[in-house]
C-alpha cells in the first residue's frame, strides 16, 4: 500500500466526521484499523475497473466516489497499478474443527484465508466430529468457531442416510444448504446417499427451496475402475475415470428435473461433463457447477509420482482437460471457482508411504487459490474482473449472501488488493495452513494479495494479520 504520510503522528486519534470539504489526507492504516475509505486506480465496480474511492462506514460501503474526493479519516490507498477487488467468497472449505483440528481448525484456516484475500468462507459439514448433520452438530461447530475467526464464516449442513428430519431444522438454524455424497466420502461418520435416499433428500429440501450440493462421482463406475495400489499418479487417475463424474452428474441433473430442487455440482474435474451441464442449463433446470484452482493450475502429466499433496477426488486430469475447464468458465457453463481446501496431517497424507490409494485425498490451497486463478487467467489473457466474478460475486450469489462479493453501496466493505508487481513464490511451510503440505509448494505466481479489508477493518497488510474480527454468518 502506498502512503503519503507514513508517520504515525499523521494518523488521527479517531476518524473525524466527514465534512466533504476537508483536504485529502492519506494516512497509513495498520492491521486492525478501521478505514474511512479504500482508494485505487483500478477498482472493480459494476463489473469494470475504474479509478474510485469506496467510502466506508459501520463496516459497509456507503458510496462509490471519484478517486480524488476528500475523505476524513484513514484511507487505504492501493498502488496505482494494483487491483482493488471484492474479498473472495470461498464456498468450499474443510476446516475440520471440532474433531480433526490437527488437520486445520478455524484459527489457522481463517488466518490463511485473510492472507489469500478470502473474506468469507463456507465450511463443509464433514471431517469435523460431529459432522454438521444435526442442529446439535451445528451448535458444536459454532461453539468451536467462536472467538477464533479472522474472516467471516458460514456453514453448510449435511445430508446423510437417516437425517431427513434434521434438514429443515438445520435450514431454519441458518446453514447455507446441504452437502451429500453419491460415493464414499472418506470418513465413516458421513456416509453417501443411495439413489432412493438422494431423491428423498432432494424432495425434502425442494419443499423449503433449499440448495443441495453434491460430490458427484458414481460408486458403480468407481467400483468397476482398475485399482492399482502404488505411487504412480496415472494409476491413481485411472481409478477415478471421467465416467464416474459424467454418470453421477447425469443423476444429479435427473434429480433436479424430477424434484425441482436447486442442485450444485461440487468440484467438477472432468470437462466431459460440460455438455451435460450446458444441456441442463438450456433446459432451465436449477443446476449450477463449480471447479477448483488446482484443476485449472496443474495437469496429470506434470504431477510427480508419490506426491500425495496432489491427490484429490475427483482427480486432476490431463492438460487438455484443464484447458477445456477454462473454456467452460469463459462460456459460462461453469459458474464459480472455489478452493475445496481439504488438508490433513502428514501422517494422513503419507499413509502407505506414498501409496496414492491410501493417502488422504484433498488439496490444501485456501491461501493461494485466488492468486493461482488470477495468475492462470492473466497467462490466458483473461480479465481479472472475470476471476472476481467466479470467486467472489458468483459464490456469494450461490449461497445467498447479497451483501458479500461486490463493491457497491450497501455491501460489506470486504476488499482485497491484488498487486501484479509482487510475485508470489509459494513455500508450503510459510503458509498459514496448519499443515505444511500443499500441491502449490514451489509454484511461482505472478501477483500477490497485499491487503485485505473485512467489514471496513484492515485485517491484512503486507503479510501481517489481525485475528479475531471475523463473524459467524447465517442465511439472511
Ligand atoms: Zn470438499
Amino acid at each position: 500500500m502506498t502512503t503519503t504520510a507514513p508517520d504515525d503522528a499523521a494518523r488521527p486519534a479517531a476518524p473525524a466526521p466527514g465534512t466533504g470539504s476537508a483536504p485529502v489526507r492519506l494516512v497509513a492504516p495498520a492491521p486492525g484499523d478501521l478505514v474511512a475509505a479504500v482508494r485505487g486506480r483500478q477498482v472493480l465496480v459494476d463489473g469494470a475497473l475504474r479509478a474510485a474511492t469506496l467510502r466506508v462506514a459501520d463496516g459497509r460501503i456507503t458510496a462509490v466516489d471519484a478517486y480524488d474526493v476528500p475523505v476524513d479519516g484513514p484511507v487505504l490507498t492501493a498502488p496505482d497499478h494494483a487491483y482493488v477487488l471484492p474479498g473472495v467468497v470461498d464456498t468450499h472449505v474443510h476446516v475440520n474443527e471440532p474433531g480433526r483440528t490437527a488437520w486445520e481448525g478455524f484459527a489457522t484456516a481463517t488466518r490463511a484465508a485473510a492472507l489469500g484475500g478470502v473474506t468469507t468462507l463456507v465450511d463443509m459439514p464433514l471431517n469435523s466430529i460431529p459432522p454438521t448433520t444435526t442442529t446439535s452438530g451445528l451448535a458444536a461447530k459454532r461453539r468451536a468457531a467462536t472467538g477464533q475467526l479472522s474472516v467471516d464464516v458460514a456453514l453448510w449442513g449435511g445430508a446423510v442416510p437417516g437425517n431427513l428430519d434434521d434438514l429443515h431444522p438445520l435450514w431454519d438454524a441458518g446453514v447455507m444448504g446441504f452437502k451429500c455424497f453419491l460415493s464414499p466420502s472418506g470418513v465413516d461418520e458421513f456416509p453417501p446417499l443411495g439413489p432412493a435416499a438422494f431423491d428423498a433428500a432432494l424432495r425434502t429440501v425442494a419443499a423449503f427451496d433449499g440448495l443441495v450440493i453434491v460430490h458427484a462421482e458414481d460408486p458403480a463406475v468407481l467400483a468397476d475402475a482398475p485399482v492399482r495400489p502404488g505411487r504412480v499418479y496415472r494409476d491413481f487417475l485411472a481409478s477415478r475415470p471421467h465416467e464416474a463424474e459424467t454418470a453421477a452428474i447425469a443423476r444429479v441433473v435427473a434429480g433436479a428435473r424430477a424434484t425441482g430442487c436447486r442442485v450444485h455440482v461440487l468440484h467438477l474435474s472432468s470437462a466431459r461433463a460440460l455438455d451435460l451441464l450446458a444441456d441442463a442449463r438450456a433446459e432451465g433446470l436449477p443446476v449450477t457447477v463449480e471447479t477448483c484452482p488446482h484443476y485449472l493450475t496443474f495437469d496429470a502429466e506434470a504431477i510427480p509420482d508419490a506426491s500425495p499433496a496432489h491427490k484429490c477426488c475427483p482427480p486432476i486430469r490431463d492438460a487438455g482437460n484443464r484447458e477445456a475447464l477454462w473454456d467452460g468458465l469463459l462460456d459460462g457453463i461453469i459458474d464459480v471457482v472455489v478452493t475445496d481446501h481439504s488438508p490433513a496431517t502428514a501422517q494422513e497424507k503419507l499413509r502407505g508411504d506414498g501409496d496414492l490409494q491410501q493417502a488422504w485425498g484433498g488439496v490444501a490451497g485456501l491461501q493461494v487459490g485466488f492468486q493461482a486463478v488470477a495468475h492462470g487467467a492473466a497467462a490466458r489473457g483473461i480479465d481479472v474482473a472475470r476471476v472476481s466474478r467466479w470467486m467472489a460475486t458468483g459464490t456469494a450469489d450461490l449461497v445467498g449472501l447479497p451483501h458479500k462479493g461486490r463493491l457497491a453501496p450497501g455491501a460489506d466493505a470486504d476488499v482485497l488488493v491484488l498487486d501484479p508487481r509482487v510475485p508470489l513464490h509459494v513455500d508450503a511451510r510459510a503458509l498459514a495452513h496448519r499443515n505444511p503440505i500443499s500441491a502449490y509448494d514451489g509454484v511461482e505466481l505472478s501477483a500477490s494479495v497485499t491487503g485485505t479489508v473485512l467489514r471496513g477493518r484492515v485485517v491484512v497488510r503486507d503479510g501481517a494479520v489481525t485475528a479475531g474480527t471475523g463473524r459467524l454468518l447465517g442465511r439472511p
